[in-house]
């Protein structure tokens, strides 16, 4: 194995995603991948931390495409052979007033936000060396008690999702990607339990970018404290962690 260690953020061409990026080439004692689905909006970002005296590697990367996700698997078992640190960040939300209906907005929600991290997941779990860190960023609206119907609550893991979504797709897909850490911590733990794996999830604040529309109060920098916290230092497996980096109850109420 190559002794280089390796961190890859999705979707970090700008954003929370961007500062993830930022403060792991300060920390992090490795390289790191800024990655993109749009290649010139990757590189344009590159040049802006190289001139901030950082130096991020940068491959593209769509998380719902899968020959965009099997290429960069490919490229970093060429190369690097291993993965340390994997920040699943990237995600889409519509606006409040988006013209598109119901349907195409749940669809595409649930296609990129949990879907995509699962693909990614798939691709990329393979290569995980031991003592990896996961982090999957989730959001206040992925705490289970977001969805609406007990019933759903109390059945999740094998829900019929296409019932009970309450009125928010992003709600349904971000419940999926807190829930989906709790199982993948459970099966590291079950199949690999030697490798010290760990999967956390996190709800980085409300914080002002694009997503907001700038409302959120927190800077990007402030978003990227709790996922760089567990991506970095934590000793948690399998967690939903606040923005402060205090520990939620992802179950309770
Ligand atoms: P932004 O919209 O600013 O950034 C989202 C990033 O994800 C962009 O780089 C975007 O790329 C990328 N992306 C979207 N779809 C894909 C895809 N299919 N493949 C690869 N990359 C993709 O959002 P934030 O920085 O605000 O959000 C980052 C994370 O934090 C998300 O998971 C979000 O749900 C979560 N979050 C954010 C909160 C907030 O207050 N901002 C609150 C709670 C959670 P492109 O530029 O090409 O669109």
């Amino acid at each position: 194995m190559s002794a280089e260690k390796i961190a890859v953020v999705t979707g970090s061409n700008k954003g929370i995603g961007y500062a993830i990026v930022k403060g792991l080439c300060e920390k992090f004692n490795g390289s790191v991948y800024l990655t993109a689905r749009d290649l010139k909006r990757g590189e344009e970002a590159v040049t802006k931390l190289k001139e901030l005296g950082f130096k991020p590697l940068f491959h593209q990367l769509d998380i719902s495409d899968q020959a965009s996700v099997d290429k960069f698997k490919k490229h970093i078992q060429t190369v690097h052979e291993g993965i340390d640190v994997l920040v699943n960040n990237a995600a889409i939300a519509y606006k409040m007033d988006a013209p598109e209906s119901f349907g195409e907005q749940a669809e595409k929600t649930v296609a990129v936000n949990y879907f995509g991290t699962l693909r990614v997941c798939e691709a990329l779990f393979p290569l995980l060396r031991t003592n990896a860190r996961v982090v999957n960023i989730s959001s206040s609206a992925g705490h289970l008690h977001r969805i609406p119907s007990a019933d759903i609550r109390a059945k999740f893991s094998n829900a019929d999702l296409t019932e009970g979504w309450g009125n928010s797709a992003y709600v349904v897909s971000k419940v999926g990607v807190s829930a989906l850490t709790v199982i993948q911590q459970r099966l590291f733990d079950k199949e690999v339990p030697n490798r010290n794996i760990s999967v956390n999830s996190v709800h980085p604040g409300y914080v002002d970018t694009d997503m907001t529309s700038h409302k959120g109060p927190l800077t990007i920098e402030q978003g990227a404290k709790a996922p760089l916290y567990l991506s970095l230092e934590a000793n948690l497996k399998g967690k939903y962690v606040w923005f402060d980096c205090h520990l939620v109850d992802w179950y309770g109420e």
